[in-house]
């Protein structure tokens, strides 16, 4: 289907890109246009401007920064992806932008269009729950930092507010001996997560779970922390079976997803499954 007409900038400048959103009230913001521009061929969307960040280069970048890994919105999958310090410092990170459908859409997709959209099926929300990550927005009222957990706040919904541009995700860095890993089950024709986990565990020297963060996307209407099993995990030595066995409280408390790929039951078990992965697999 042909998109409703609508007028287009590609400003050079985040200021310029602010004050065009500010003057058309029912401009959209375009980054990859991965998912914009099938909605708007779909005319689910229909906005009357279109502001084009790609042409503001200073967006797209990744690098340490005051004890984070910091990611311009503008930063490709595929460049997240092949970033040297995030294969090295954050695996789970560079995991999940490599899992994110196919090549060309990791070439073209960005992380801030990805946070910004809140697909509950896209990849990159668990990883930002289980790391403590921070979107950084900018709008008329300047810059807002918003921790990963309040970000989220519904289908396809965030705390990204009217006028306001993500332009930076800043991941922690973990400190020495702290792992981190990321898998799914994709779709099996869309490739979105049915189910995507991403841990990140630190083991105590007495070898136990010090600490364990654990992090979904699929399974529910957002992105979701399992606190309970991460609370079953601590202390606990990090064996297969204690793994398993905290993982059975993983879907506890989260009002699951049911459509035509996985009813609620199935997402339960998968979230199990697919919690104990990313968890071994953290713990190498
Ligand atoms: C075939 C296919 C397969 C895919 N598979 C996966 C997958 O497996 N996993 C996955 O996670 N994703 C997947 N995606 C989605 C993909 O990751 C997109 O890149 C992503 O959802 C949107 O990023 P974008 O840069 O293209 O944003 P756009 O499509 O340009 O924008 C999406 C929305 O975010 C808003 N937006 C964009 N950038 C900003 C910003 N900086 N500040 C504020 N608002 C902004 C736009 O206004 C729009 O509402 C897939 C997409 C396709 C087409």
């Amino acid at each position: 289907m042909i998109p409703a007409a609508f007028d287009y900038a590609a400003p050079a400048t985040l200021d310029e890109a602010l004050r065009l959103l500010r003057r058309h009230r029912h401009a959209k913001v375009m980054a990859g246009g991965q998912s914009l521009l099938s909605l708007m061929k779909l005319r689910v969307a229909s906005p009357s401007f279109i502001i084009d960040l790609r042409r503001i280069g200073r967006l797209a970048y990744v690098k340490e920064d005051k004890g984070a890994i910091a990611v311009g919105a503008m930063t490709t999958h595929a460049a997240l992806a092949a970033a040297a310090l995030v294969r090295r410092r954050l695996p789970a990170l560079a995991q999940a932008a490599e899992a994110i459908g196919d090549l060309q859409v990791r070439n073209v997709g960005t992380i801030g269009g990805s946070l910004a959209h809140a697909d509950p099926a896209a990849d990159y929300p668990a990883v930002l729950l289980a790391c403590d990550g921070v979107v950084v927005v900018r709008g008329p009222r300047g810059t807002r930092k918003v921790p990963a957990g309040q970000w989220f706040t519904g289908l396809f919904a965030t705390a990204l507010r009217s006028g306001e541009i993500v332009v930076e995700v800043q991941f922690p860095i973990l400190p020495a001996g702290t792992r981190s890993a990321y898998v799914k089950m994709k779709h099996p024709a869309s490739g979105f997560a049915v189910v995507g986990a991403a841990a990140v565990v630190r083991l105590g020297r007495d070898g136990r779970v010090a600490d364990v963060r654990l992090a979904f996307t699929g399974a529910a209407s957002h992105a979701f922390r399992a606190r309970a099993a991460e609370e079953a995990l601590r202390g606990q030595e990090p064996t297969e079976a204690a793994v398993r066995a905290a993982m059975a409280r993983a879907p506890e408390g989260v009002d699951l997803l049911e459509d035509l790929v996985a009813d609620a039951a199935y997402r339960a078990q998968l979230v199990r499954v697919y919690g104990a992965r990313a968890v071994l697999a953290a713990l190498g």
